[in-house]
């Protein structure tokens, strides 16, 4: 059986197909396309298997994307542009059980890979895509951790990258991953989404391979965060999964892995997906309190500048995933993502502030009632702590000591 032909790009508002090779991230009606399965990608492997595959010295099975490939896409090997990433860790500290309110807590932390963030899950697919296909080049707009990983996986791969950031929004540790990696880094003027239109528009003039999250591969790829994440817990899976939401591709991609896992019966219950946003950059809080009518958009200003965006592509994707999963939208001030962070922090875990998001909004959840003490809760830490160092520096309430050479001085700071 040719199994490329199991796989091809859908339609999520009408019953079009595309051909999973054709470049393009909407449906001629103008909806989002997704990848989809002639027959579902459950009946081709097994839990075993992937098990199986931990042990493997071979770098595709040692990739926690490529491990679980089957869900993702089929590609020949010598296209696959693997770091090797993911195979990232499950905290659990009882400090930040302490602070939260809930006794099961636990945190996947994304911010362990490659490039210090989730975005790898995604960009070896797409990069991968991007070479399969023979493109000339790649192109994202960013907030600063795509940029990062696109530049990171287009120089493993050989292939030209350029990324739209939107001018002076973007902190230095991740500026410098991308111009450190070799991407051409354009500042635009104006906010993220005002860059992510004009990639848009730059993709289809100017033949740029685009690989936002609006690219389906990337959600393919960072699916497997859940699959990793339930292997880690036996497939037991929580009650709540909780995640910082910016432009909606984790929100989006998290439903997706789960309502597969969940058909073919690989896990007995769905969890209810939170979707957290900074309250400075809400707009699909806002849509969630307006019972989904319609989408919102926002001018975006947060600390957590990962998720400051206010117009989220993946809009209709996440919709249905918080329907689909009775999921929840939350959000919350960059002061109790700040705090949050520092939780997180003085735990010994550390994040950027993006990813306190989710601890500050299961927080938010438990006051609320929503989530209860006794209940099983998961956060995604997005992304790492050193990303960010201004945020964590300015935050601080602990500070450098200048002191004399001398055993008097250092006697004396300790006191
Ligand atoms: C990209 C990013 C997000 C937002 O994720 P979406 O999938 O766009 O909602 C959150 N946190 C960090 C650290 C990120 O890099
Ligand atoms: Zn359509």
């Amino acid at each position: 059986m040719n199994q490329s032909l199991v796989e091809h790009l859908a339609c999520i508002s009408c019953s079009a197909t595309y051909s999973i090779d054709s470049i393009r991230y909407h449906c001629d009606c103008g909806a989002l396309l997704q990848v989809a399965r002639t027959e579902p990608w459950t009946s081709r492997v097994s839990k075993e298997v992937w098990a199986m595959r931990q042990l493997s010295t071979n770098v595709l099975d040692q990739s926690g994307v490529w491990g679980f490939r089957e869900a993702v896409l089929n590609l020949p090997s010598t296209d696959i542009v693997a770091h090797p990433e993911g195979r990232t860790r499950l905290y659990t500290r009882a400090k930040l059980s302490a602070f939260a309110g809930v006794e099961r807590l636990a945190f996947k932390h994304e911010g362990e890979n490659p490039s210090g963030s989730f975005k790898d899950r995604g960009m070896t697919v797409a990069v991968s895509q991007a070479k399969h296909l023979g493109v000339q080049a790649v192109a994202c707009a960013s907030t600063g951790n795509t940029s990062a990983s696109l530049a990171a996986y287009a120089a493993h791969a050989g292939l030209k990258s350029v990324v739209f950031l939107p001018a002076g929004k973007i902190s230095t540790g991740k500026l410098a991953q991308a111009i450190g990696y070799g991407a051409i880094c354009l500042a635009i003027e104006g906010d993220f989404d005002t860059a992510m239109a004009l990639v848009q528009k730059s993709a289809e003039k100017l033949g740029l391979y685009l690989v936002n999250s609006l690219n389906p591969m990337r959600l393919e790829g960072q699916k497997t965060i859940i699959f990793e994440l339930l292997m880690q817990r036996n497939w037991q899976a929580p009650d709540w999964l909780v995640v910082p939401a910016g432009n909606l591709g984790n929100t989006s991609a998290f439903g997706k892995a789960l309502l597969e896992v969940h058909a073919a019966g690989w896990i007995s219950k769905l969890p209810r997906i939170v979707s957290v946003q900074a309250a400075g950059a809400n707009p699909f809080y806002l849509s969630y309190r307006d019972q989904f009518r319609r989408a919102h958009q926002v001018k975006a200003e947060t600390v957590a500048t990962a998720i400051q965006i206010g117009a989220p592509v993946n809009y209709a994707k996440a919709v249905n995933v918080i329907k689909a999963t009775q999921g929840v939208v939350t959000e919350v001030t960059d002061g109790e993502i700040m705090c949050a962070k520092a939780a997180i922090d003085r735990a010994g875990i550390g994040c950027e502030p993006a990813s306190a998001a989710s601890l500050a909004g299961v927080v938010k959840l438990r006051e609320q009632g929503i989530i209860k003490s006794n209940d099983d809760v998961v956060c995604v830490l997005t992304g790492n702590m050193l990303k960010d160092p201004e945020a964590t520096l300015k935050a601080a309430t602990n500070e450098v000591r200048s002191i004399a050479p001398t055993l008097e001085a250092v006697a004396e700071a300790l006191r």
